[in-house]
């Protein structure tokens, strides 16, 4: 079985090479990773766009890595048709600089290429570490190593998505693994504003402080604690159990659709 690498930090990124190096002591291992760091792209997919996928050379031995002018998604679907899905056994999409926690999860690269592989049909791991500044990837990449050992122990492997965070401390200062729900994080985006050499306004958007309520049994709760965090996703954004305050508007709303004058 072969696992595909990916990451949304780029394909130099020392978190994915890290990765690599411990989950190619148990099984083979491609890279298809950007180009380039297309980090907060969640799961966009570059429709029509020409895209170019270049082999580069490995910084681990024996293993086959691939750079795409593209998207983390993008990097995984062209992973599948080149390499042929029935060879892949697992994607595993990281290890991320900085947390993917709580709301930022619909918007990280990370998970948005491990979702695509769950989409395939695969089991898929995103992995990040909570540090964007000296980040201590080697738990994280151990943690992947023993994650992907068990997985492909099991007779029949389902397809899941599974988001694991870690808090950036080293493997002894661990205090257990949680498994967890994503929490209610958010960050207030702070938009800056500039003038370009002609005057006219320029727009950053930058990340403000996370605010997070620190619910037991969430995400942001366990890494906080200094614990694992193991996050199982699904695809299905349904929201059956909610669908009551809704029905009261139909009627009225198809019969106005119907008339729709004034
Ligand atoms: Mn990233």
């Amino acid at each position: 079985m072969r696992l595909l690498v990916t990451n949304d930090d780029g394909i130099f990124a020392e978190g994915l090479w890290l990765l690599v190096e411990e989950l190619a002591r148990v099984a083979a291992v491609t890279v298809v990773a950007p180009d380039r760091e297309q980090s907060g792209v969640g799961t966009a997919v570059s429709l029509g766009r020409p895209l170019r996928m270049k082999p580069v050379m490995p910084l681990v031995a024996g293993v086959e890595a691939f750079a795409v002018e593209g998207t983390p998604a993008d990097s995984v679907i062209l992973a599948f048709h080149s390499l042929g899905a029935e060879d892949l056994g697992m994607v595993v999409s990281g290890v991320n600089a900085g947390a993917n926690l709580g709301h930022d999860t619909l918007i990280s690269g990370t998970v948005g290429a491990a979702l695509q592989g769950y989409f395939f049909g695969l089991p898929a791991l995103a992995l990040s570490v909570a540090a964007l500044k000296h980040p201590q990837f080697g738990p994280a990449a151990i943690l992947a190593r023993l994650l992907v050992t068990t997985i492909m122990a099991q007779e029949e492997r389902c397809p899941f998505l599974l988001n694991v965070n870690l808090p950036n401390v080293a493997l002894e200062e661990l205090r257990g693994v949680a498994l967890t729900r994503p929490g209610q994080r958010s960050y207030t985006e702070l938009v800056e504003e500039s003038q370009d050499s002609k005057g006219r306004v320029l727009y950053r958007i930058l990340r403000g402080q996370p605010t997070a309520d620190m619910v037991p049994g969430t995400d942001v709760w366990a890494v906080r604690q200094n614990c694992v965090s193991l996050t199982p996703l699904r695809g299905d954004l349904s929201m059956e159990p909610y669908l009551a305050p809704w029905e009261g508007m139909i009627p009225s709303l198809w019969e106005a659709l119907q008339r729709p004058v004034g």
